[in-house]
């Protein structure tokens, strides 16, 4: 089994109804929720988390949105568990992914490219490097 890094952002912590539905999304995958947490992240989480973009032109929009309210921040278990969440959350830009995969979470209840509603570690380093940011406590190995 891979463990992966799932992050449900805060405009969907705030919405019970699509909030539920991604709950759903996450059980009927087969993925199992190894540890939960609902967070409202510190500037030192996000500046940890974002740190590969801090360059970027999107980081502060990203960084002030992640840290205005709660996330529920999931350890997810499964075969190929990051690629499978990855594959389910669709592309990282909203428009694109309501045009090219209308089905998946971020086509379904994206609302702009910031508010994706998601996130999914990119590879297995970044995962234990983000359970161990939100997780001190948890073994990896
Ligand atoms: P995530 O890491 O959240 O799973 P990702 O791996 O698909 O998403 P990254 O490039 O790691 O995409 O970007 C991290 C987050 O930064 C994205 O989820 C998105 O909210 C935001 N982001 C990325 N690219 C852009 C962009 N071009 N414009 C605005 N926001 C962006
Ligand atoms: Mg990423």
């Amino acid at each position: 089994l891979e463990l992966t890094l799932a992050i449900i952002k805060p405009h969907v912590v705030k919405n019970p109804i699509v909030l539920k539905k991604i709950r759903e999304i996450i059980i009927n995958n087969n993925f199992k929720i190894i540890k939960s947490q609902r967070k409202i992240m510190t500037p030192n989480d996000a500046n940890a988390f974002y740190a590969d973009h801090k360059e970027k032109f999107f980081f502060n929009r990203l960084f002030t949105f992640m840290c205005s309210g709660p996330s529920d921040i999931h350890i997810l278990a499964r075969e190929n568990a990051i690629s499978k969440w990855r594959q389910i959350m669709g592309p990282t830009k909203v428009f694109y992914a309501q045009y090219s995969h209308p089905q998946s979470i971020r086509g379904k209840y994206g609302l702009t490219d910031t508010r994706n509603a998601t996130h999914g570690s990119d590879s297995q380093e970044s995962a234990e490097r983000e359970m161990n940011i939100f997780f001190h406590d948890f073994d990896t190995l």
